[in-house]
């Protein structure tokens, strides 16, 4: 069972016109991740050249917000000054972080410099002092405390992602039951899957058809054991613990027309209970009556009370109709439900990117989370690709470079 993309809402983002713009200030990490993107090579980015990456997003991206990643980037010395000045050039500034070095002040800080929000990263594969091989169940307490210092502060949205991997899958309802519990305080789930390449039965590449050291890439493994998870895998393992749950929207692949990279949706409900999703009219709504009023398309929900007035789109939209049923069958057994606020939370399942048998790799259609780099956007999970080798590489399984090569030719 795979969502199909006819159900669905192909968000309308593109390369110039997206709600997100990706900002790398750093390659410094105070933990590790397993699969991450990134390793140190050239440290702390100068505050010069942050701002002028941030005005090439303003005039080349048309973004609703900008993600300060890295790396960590609570780390770097001049945070503040980077949540300021994006506020100030009318972008929302959103920190992706693994939360290790977040404390209460730190976000009262930011959060009086102009910050929206934070996407925190946590998973079951990060080496972090005091969480090192606890299950995602357990490292819900970790979430816990996250959340009580983001929501000590007022107006500051949260999400959390996880990278999901063969051996996490089946304890990602366990995540998405401790999110359910949180609806109102934490705003969205996010889950990548864990994507490698076997650096010891691989031959790289480069634009100059070089063949260079795989190995050099930190996320490249000596070799793969086990199939990796995709999308529909983690849709699947959701929707077999809570029945409500549907997709609205999607993103699919650069290259294959079936693969579904960007899953996105929201589960609204109150009181502890979710009544349902939302479903494709509902977000194609927001998306078009975001940029219509505000000249941007959206990708996160800056308040996550959306009030009982999403309801009003039941007539166009059957799994909001379904949604308003339950909640009125919940207002009949319950009264006092009808004051509860009625809260929204994000479900967004990405697909990371995937070889193709000809070394290419299929990437996620319109890539949301596109970076500058030597003045070009290009996708930041394949960054250090043009950091060490000046571009992509091609990547074909040893043994299979003849038939890469026939493939290419077809398709020329
Ligand atoms: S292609 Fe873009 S959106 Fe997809 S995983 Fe890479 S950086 Fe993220």
């Amino acid at each position: 069972m795979a969502p199909d993309k006819r159900n669905l809402y192909r968000l309308p983002w593109s390369l110039n016109d997206n709600p997100i713009a990706w900002l790398e200030i750093t390659d410094i990490c105070n933990i590790h991740c397993e699969g991450c993107y990134r390793q140190t090579l050239s440290g702390h980015k100068p505050l010069d050249q942050i701002k002028e990456e941030l005005r090439f997003f303003k005039r080349w991206r048309n973004p609703d917000n900008v993600s300060i990643a890295g790396g960590e980037p609570l780390i770097h010395p001049d945070i503040v000054e980077v949540v300021a000045y994006i506020a100030e050039l009318g972008m929302k500034p959103v920190v992706l972080s693994n939360a290790k070095a977040l404390t209460p002040e730190v976000n009262r800080e930011l959060k009086k410099a102009g910050l929206a929000g934070y996407t925190i990263h946590i998973d079951s594969h990060q080496t972090r002092p005091g969480w090192t091989g606890k299950s995602e169940a357990e490292l819900n307490e970790l979430r816990a405390q996250v959340t009580d210092i983001v929501s000590s502060v007022k107006g500051v949205y949260l999400i959390f992602n996880s990278t999901v991997y063969a051996d996490s899958l089946a304890s990602i309802p366990d995540v998405v039951r401790w999110g359910r519990e949180n609806l109102g305080r934490v705003h969205g789930l996010v889950f990548i899957t864990y994507r490698t390449a076997a650096g010891e039965t691989s031959i790289a590449r480069d634009a100059a058809d070089e063949e260079v050291d795989l190995s050099q890439l930190s996320y490249v493994s000596e070799t793969v054991e086990e199939a990796f998870v995709n999308s529909p895998d983690v849709y699947r393992t959701i929707k077999e613990q809570f029945a409500e749950y549907e997709p609205a929207a999607y993103l699919g692949g650069s290259i294959r027309h079936d693969s579904i990279k960007w899953l996105a949706g929201a589960q609204i409900g109150s009181g502890g209970e979710v009544y349902g999703s939302v479903g494709k009219r509902t977000m194609e709504l927001a998306q078009i009556g975001h940029h219509l009023f505000t000249g941007t398309y959206i990708a996160y929900l800056s308040d996550a009370r959306v009030g009982a007035k999403v309801f009003l789109m039941a007539p166009w939209d059957p799994l909001v109709r379904q949604a308003a049923g339950r909640w009125l069958r919940a207002v009949v057994r319950k009264p006092s439900r009808i004051f509860s606020p009625i809260s929204a939370q994000t479900i967004g399942i990405i697909q990371a990117p995937d070889l193709q048998p000809d070394g290419r790799a299929d990437m996620c259609d319109s890539c949301p989370d596109m970076t500058v780099y030597d003045g070009k956007l290009i996708n930041s999970c394949r960054m250090d690709e043009y950091r060490l080798f000046g571009g992509f590489l091609s990547v074909v399984e040893k043994g299979k470079q003849k038939e890469a090569e026939t493939v290419t030719q077809l398709e020329r």
